[in-house]
């Protein structure tokens, strides 16, 4: 694990990162926020996070985040846990219980039991929701056709705020893939707004190695693991 004034060495750099891309496209610097990656890591980058002033970070395991989030340390720090991975329905309790927000739902099966857990202990629970919007048939999320059926589903529940709209890029050397990607997201966003007439503000796209592709495409939130905690740790 990095010390923390290395992790404030690497918020500069990746501030300066997202200021040059907002440069670039003429977008004022406030309008894309960080979110750590804490996945892999010990409690402490959460701790790191917290005290340089992030408002969230991001877990893409709801058993990490039970651990985390439930240890002595983790259940005092103010700030609030994402969740950016794969949810199977099993877990949905678990992760209502402690997230603020979930990047990653991407099935009507899921919204339902979210909806049915976040009822039983009245907490209205803030979501993204998750689009294969590169076409990839390595990753999770909704299909591009399918999504006007999925919000308009989403829409209905009661427990649940459709805040904006998630993607991870298609693994590619080549950005330009990734740039395509970003690109379906948010014009799949305009769609949306003005089909439904329905605000949806959050596009969360853009990791270490495409953030500056994504601030150029739109972004609003950008998720960055490694380039602000370091290779992650595979044996936690
Ligand atoms: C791990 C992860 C990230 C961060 O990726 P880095 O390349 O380490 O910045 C972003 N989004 C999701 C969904 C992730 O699982």
């Amino acid at each position: 694990m990095i010390t923390y004034e290395q992790f404030c060495e690497n918020c500069k750099q990746l501030e300066e990162r997202v200021a040059n891309a907002c440069e670039k496209c003429g977008r004022a610097c406030d309008s894309v926020r960080i979110l750590p990656v804490t996945k892999t890591h010990p409690v402490d980058a959460v701790e790191y996070a917290s005290r340089y002033g992030f408002a969230s970070v991001g877990e893409n395991r709801v058993q990490e985040i039970v651990e985390k989030f439930d240890s002595e340390r983790g259940c005092n720090l103010k700030i609030d846990w994402e969740l950016i991975g794969h949810l199977q329905t099993n877990k949905v309790k678990n992760a209502v219980e402690r997230v603020a927000r979930i990047q990653s739902v991407d099935s009507q099966k899921l919204l339902n039991k979210i909806a049915s857990e976040a009822e039983k202990i009245g907490k209205t629970i803030r979501v993204l929701l998750q689009i294969n919007a590169g076409n990839d048939p390595a990753k999770f999320g909704e299909d591009v056709a399918n999504t006007p059926a999925l919000l308009e589903y989403a829409l209905s529940k009661k427990y649940i705020k459709v805040e904006g709209l998630m993607t991870i890029a298609p693994l590619d050397e080549n950005l330009d893939v990734a740039s395509r990607c970003f690109e379906n997201l948010r014009n799949l966003r305009d769609n949306l707004q003005t089909q439904f007439k329905y605000p949806l503000p959050e596009l969360s796209m853009g990791m270490s190695d495409d953030l500056e592709r994504a601030v150029e495409c739109g972004s609003t939130m950008i998720r960055v693991g490694t380039f602000l905690f370091g290779k992650r740790d595979y044996t936690l």
